[in-house]
């Protein structure tokens, strides 16, 4: 028998697999690190109740109270839903900063970045892509 901790992850699919159950969008976010268009996305400006799921798994990942507007065109939260919920790492494709690539801890699928210049109380701004959550409404813990 294979080891279980060869794999990184819960929940892991193969690429085929992935594609043909997400969006072009969500795919191109997901599982390869695409960034969408600040604005044009479907939940920058959603200011409703809820919680926001992981487009891959399901996973919860966000709840609309740590939710704010950081003017970026982007859905920003100043936390994670729970501190289990986000792998980090750290993404050194960029020339002239370091960003904190944030991932669903459960199947690995980019949300976004994490940013150091949030709001209180942590100070943090997770910058996260819309295509990558399923928002749910409703309860928001
Ligand atoms: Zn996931």
């Amino acid at each position: 028998m294979a080891k279980e901790s060869t794999k990184p992850y819960e929940v892991v699919k193969t690429d085929d697999e992935w594609r043909t159950m997400l969006t072009a969008e969500q795919y191109r976010v997901l599982r390869k690190h695409g960034t969408e268009s600040p604005f044009k996305n479907e939940y920058n400006a959603n200011k409703a109740a809820g919680i926001y799921q992981c487009a891959g798994c399901a996973l919860p990942l966000f709840s609309s109270e740590h939710k704010y507007d950081s003017h970026t065109g982007w859905p920003s939260f100043w936390k994670p839903i729970s501190e289990t919920a986000l792998g980090k790492q750290t993404d050194r494709n960029v020339l002239f900063q370091t960003r904190t690539e944030v991932h669903c801890a459960r199947c690995g699928g980019h949300q976004g970045h994490a940013f150091d210049d949030g709001p209180p109380p942590t100070g943090l701004r997770y910058c996260i892509n819309s295509a990558a959550l399923k928002f749910v409404p409703g309860k928001t813990a």
